[in-house]
């Protein structure tokens, strides 16, 4: 099969396009014959190699995924071959004490397709037949590559974990990746008051066009500073910060008392400088989250199949340009997903 790939850690010149051998699927598990593929930060991070996650090498990246199942394992009895489907990327063992309790993403085994096995940027993949969900049929093949990681994460976090209501606000930082404009999109629909903050002008009218309300330069002062002026002092009851390090003092800053801030990555560092006097003082909670499970996946696959939510794509490049397509998302100049397409 052809793939992209890398068989030795670090930049974007260590990624390959060839042939690798065929994968067959195991027992309970399908092989989907890819038709579009979307990154995600998370692919940078595993080709520059993260400490602790060991991978096999060559190692085909790529968590998204959606296309045509082409052959079942042992077991096998929800999917066939010839079914449209679209994967979700978290794989879980199903019987730890965490996927007993339905909390897949904490399960002690937990991990991606494209992070710790063989992901989906190639001709073929294989998954346990659970993460195959049929493809919403409104979507093309490219949007439908374009919305599991992103938008089962910001789902969890908007939903499950922050329980938000309509009518609250929520303040993005740094709109324009997948997950933020993911939880824009979720949040508008929730009927969130929303707030993003971008360098770039250019985002910030995209990200109103979406339906945000609000829009903060954060490229020139602290974005507190303006949310606190334009809130009469208040703040928002909710920021959903996923850059880290560099916003982190910021966002704790930007929230009303009671707010919740929720993290699902940081981009540019895990150790900011922490305000623990205001986060009890204006008793803050802190919500941590991880992707999401198989129940989120299928509510948040509910919205896309009745056409309330459609992903942005931001640009398609051919699974050939896996390398170039790596270099737009590194310097953060899409808007929404970045897809690979399969011929
Ligand atoms: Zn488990």
């Amino acid at each position: 099969m052809k793939a992209a790939f890398f068989r030795e850690h670090g930049g974007p010149d260590k990624i390959e396009y060839g042939d690798l051998p065929d994968p067959s699927p195991g027992p309970g598990q399908v092989r989907v014959r890819i038709r579009a593929a979307a990154y995600n930060h998370l692919d940078i991070f595993v080709r520059k190699g993260i400490p602790g996650i060991p991978v096999t090498l060559p190692h085909v990246m790529g968590s998204d995924g959606a296309g045509v199942v082409d052959a079942v394992g042992p077991g096998v009895t929800r999917v066939s071959p010839g079914d449209e489907v679209v994967l979700n990327p978290g794989i879980s063992c199903g019987s730890c004490e965490f996927c007993l309790k339905g909390e897949h993403s904490m399960c002690v085994d937990f991990h991606l397709l494209g992070e710790h096995v063989a992901g989906t940027f190639a001709e073929l993949v294989v998954a346990p037949e659970i993460n195959a969900c049929p493809k919403p049929a409104s979507l093309t093949w490219e949007e439908a590559a374009a919305f599991p990681l992103t938008f089962l994460t910001a789902w969890r976090m908007l939903v499950t974990k922050a329980r938000a209501r309509p009518g609250e606000s929520l303040l993005i930082v740094g709109i324009g990746g997948g997950v933020a404009v993911a939880a824009l999109q979720i949040a508008r629909l929730m009927g969130l008051d929303v707030w993003v903050t971008s360098g770039s002008a250019d985002k910030l009218s995209r990200a109103k066009a979406l339906g945000a309300g609000t829009g903060i330069d954060h490229s020139a002062a602290d974005f507190s500073r303006e949310v606190r002026k334009l809130t009469g002092k208040r703040g928002v009851d909710m920021v959903l910060d996923s850059v880290g390090k560099a916003t982190w003092k910021q966002s704790i800053a930007s929230l009303a008392k009671g707010g919740r801030l929720l993290t699902c990555g940081a981009t540019t560092g895990p150790d900011p400088q922490e305000d623990i006097a205001r986060i009890f003082w204006n008793q803050l909670s802190i919500h941590g989250s991880t992707m999401g499970t198989h129940g989120e996946f299928a509510e948040m696959l509910r919205m896309f199949r009745d056409g309330r939510l459609r992903p942005v794509v931001d640009a398609v490049f051919p699974l050939s340009q896996a390398r170039e397509a790596a270099c737009k998302l590194e310097e953060k100049r899409q808007f929404g997903k970045i897809v690979l397409r399969l011929d």
